[in-house]
């Protein structure tokens, strides 16, 4: 670039975000939930987009979605925040709680996102590694023990549980500890929780420092539509409400995204199908000799197998999609596979045993 400035330095070194959105049969990249929204919702759908006035702007809160979280999970509406897709509010969390002279705690291997959103903002990483030889849990007593001895340590800490890519949720009686150790601003991304089971739901109202990150999507198949919310202290979200684009959730997405949630029963046994395939999943890769599968409390499965690279082209080459982390700190030989259909991931097992015999 010489006829244009320089962007600042923290944004002209960063690499852009790279998806690896490549063409495939069978996509088990990207913890999408494999079955997009049956005919009969979509119908439904359709009549509610019908109603939406293309030449006025969105409910800039997404009210009627809001009410609709927030009576589900028993709080108050002002305790809600919807944003365009669980990313925006991520990014929202950095702009808020980061910036100069601000620190972020994080636990690598994680969503790569938040440090990103970090260095975007300006914000100092602190980094506590998580343990591999513990399948990847967080060393909670070091946590604890930096908490005691500096308050100012950092100022806010995404925990993703269950975290991605590794698998395993964080346990409740630790986050306790932690939200009451510190007054710094506690994330719990529960964006799989619907594949977990277990939430922090019931911390919030004694933690005013926690906030919950949730998406539709996973369990409800609205990857392509943008949807994520926060649940937190009214305070804390009055916070998120200075900082956020007034009309990042468009009506469109809020009309989708009511419709759904409004089916959610309908949504969550197709997860408990996937939770059951998660299972079989597992079981068939730890039979099989030259895999570490790691255990998952989400729709993914973490695995190490040498020649990881290799075994990532074999299976592209027969169709399949899985995401490679062989050559990210921590994460050496590792890959990791969604879980998709059965006929997909039948597919997987087959072309992976052959990518195992071939060698
Ligand atoms: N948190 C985690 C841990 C994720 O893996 C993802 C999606 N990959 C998100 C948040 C954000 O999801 P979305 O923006 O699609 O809501």
């Amino acid at each position: 670039m010489d006829r244009v400035r320089k962007t600042a330095d923290n944004i002209s070194k960063i690499v852009p975000y790279d998806p690896k959105y490549l063409p495939a049969d069978a996509f088990l990249s990207a913890n999408e939930n494999p079955n997009d929204v049956p005919d009969d919702i979509r119908a439904e759908i359709s009549a509610e987009i019908d109603k939406v006035q293309f030449n006025r702007y969105p409910d800039p809160l997404a009210n009627e979605l809001r009410e609709m979280i927030a009576d589900a999970n028993g709080i108050d509406r002002e305790c809600v925040l919807v944003g365009n897709g669980g990313d925006e509010l991520l990014f929202d969390t950095a702009l808020a709680w980061g910036g100069p002279g601000r620190i972020f705690l994080n636990f690598p291997p994680t969503f790569s996102v938040y440090a990103a959103n970090a260095n975007l903002t300006n914000t100092d990483v602190l980094n506590i590694e998580r343990v591999p030889e513990n399948d990847f849990a967080i060393d909670e007593e070091r946590v604890l023990d930096i908490c005691a001895s500096d308050k100012a340590a950092f100022d806010f800490s995404i925990l993703a549980s269950p975290n991605n890519p590794t698998g395993l949720i964080s346990p409740e009686g630790f986050i306790d500890r932690f939200l009451q150790a510190t007054d710094a601003l506690i994330m719990v991304d529960e964006a799989y929780y619907e594949f977990s089971g277990q939430s922090v739901r019931c911390l919030l109202s004694a933690n005013e420092n926690l906030a919950i990150l949730r998406t539709f999507s996973k369990a409800f198949s609205l990857a392509g539509v943008r949807i994520g919310y926060i649940m937190a202290s009214e305070e804390v979200i009055r916070e998120y409400i200075k900082v956020r684009q007034p009309y990042s959730v468009d009506a469109v997405s809020q009309a989708i995204a009511r419709v759904v949630f409004a089916h959610r029963d309908y949504f969550l046994a197709g997860t408990k199908r996937m939770i059951a395939e998660r299972g079989r999943m597992l079981e068939a890769m730890r039979r099989m000799e030259g895999i570490k599968a790691f255990p998952s409390d989400a729709n993914w499965i973490l695995f190490r197998i040498d020649d990881a690279h290799r075994c990532w082209e074999y299976l592209y080459s027969k169709g399949i999609l899985v995401r490679d982390f062989s050559s990210s700190r921590s994460l050496e030989d590792c890959l990791r596979v969604s879980i998709g259909t059965r006929g997909q991931n039948d597919a997987f097992l087959e072309a992976l045993q052959a990518f195992l015999c071939s060698r």
